[in-house]
């Protein structure tokens, strides 16, 4: 059973998350580009008891398309983008991997919302990638 481990850029909010990866994927929907900064957002799906979390997080929630409502939690201080979830997926939530110690874990199974990529993120074409979310 792999064991997660990782902190926000000022250490202020910290995780251990012990238990099976459910699925981890590379995000390139416009909302991830807008959090993260970045040109997509790599998640690490966990199960929300399996991940304990220490410090203190701030929440923005923000309802999408598909009409669910999504969280996303930051570090108040540093402002580090460090966990989401989704109302219609109680007890699921997601880690960014960035902010995990273990990268060696970190394997993107496949690529969502690819048809809003940035055009110069070059896609892993060993694994599928989708225009949205596939249901
Ligand atoms: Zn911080
Ligand atoms: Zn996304």
């Amino acid at each position: 059973m792999p064991k997660l481990t990782g902190n926000c850029l000022c250490g202020n909010v910290s995780f251990v998350a012990e238990g099976d990866i459910v699925f981890q994927a590379n995000c390139h929907c416009t909302d991830c580009q807008q959090t993260s900064g970045s040109p997509f957002a790599t998640l690490v799906f966990m199960k929300e008891k399996d991940v304990k979390i220490t410090g203190e997080l701030k929440s923005f929630s923000h309802s999408v398309d598909s009409g669910n409502t999504l969280r996303k939690d930051f570090c108040p201080n540093c402002g580090a983008q460090m966990f989401g979830g989704n109302e219609a997926r109680p007890g699921s939530l997601n880690i960014k991997a960035g902010v995990i110690n273990e990268k060696e874990l970190i394997k993107p199974q496949f690529n969502v919302f690819a048809g809003s990529k940035i055009p110069c993120t070059v896609l892993d074409d060993s694994i599928p990638a989708y225009e949205g979310m596939p249901s």
